[in-house]
């Protein structure tokens, strides 16, 4: 089965998915998108509002924010795979809860096992935690490694939304990512 197929299955267990926990999420599902053979997936946290109704991830705000880091160091929307750790819109865009993201993270280590990138890039607090069980703080703009993945970690767009002050070492992580990613082997 190639990658494609696999995380077709992968989408449609998603949508069958049932738990009482998901059951303030959104109905929709925002699946993640992108390069499948990309070098890199960046996961950030949940859908926001723009997300939920298109059905895809990172279009808002914190998405163009995204795209536009990206680009600065050359990298392409269409040659990366972007995720979240959780699929469905938490209420008023309250963080996810820890019994939600317990429901989707075997889903997102699927998702990974399927693309298997060479980094992982997790954008924000939420993400860290997930699949590092530490504060950003304590790794934000390092490389660890662990369940078998270069995980790289750096604030989540929505924060540098939030204060503009954080954009530069955004902006410094980005060129850090594109040299581990240029330095790990696959
Ligand atoms: N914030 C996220 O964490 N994910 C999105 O898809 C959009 C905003």
């Amino acid at each position: 089965m190639g990658k494609e197929e696999e995380l077709r299955y992968l989408i449609e267990e998603l949508r069958l998915l049932s738990d009482p926990v998901l059951k303030g999420l959104s109905k929709n599902l925002v699946p993640g998108e992108g390069n499948v053979n990309s070098q890199v997936v960046f996961v950030g946290e949940a859908p926001g509002r723009d997300e939920d109704r298109e059905g895809r991830p990172f279009v808002g705000a914190a998405g163009r924010l995204l795209t536009q880091v990206l680009e600065s160091v050359d990298l392409h929307r269409s040659e990366v795979y972007i995720t979240n750790v959780v699929k469905r819109r938490p209420p008023r865009n309250r963080p996810p809860r820890k019994g939600e993201i317990a429901v989707f993270l075997p889903f997102l280590r699927r998702e990974l096992e399927i693309i298997r990138p060479k980094v992982v890039c997790l954008l924000g607090s939420t993400a860290v935690r997930a699949l590092l069980g530490r504060p950003l703080a304590d790794v934000r703009g390092k490389v660890v490694r662990g369940e078998g993945w270069t995980f790289f970690c750096t604030y989540h767009p929505a924060a540098v939304i939030y204060d503009p002050s954080l954009e530069k070492v955004l902006l410094e992580d980005m060129r850090r990512l594109k040299e581990i990613i240029n330095e790990t082997e696959r």
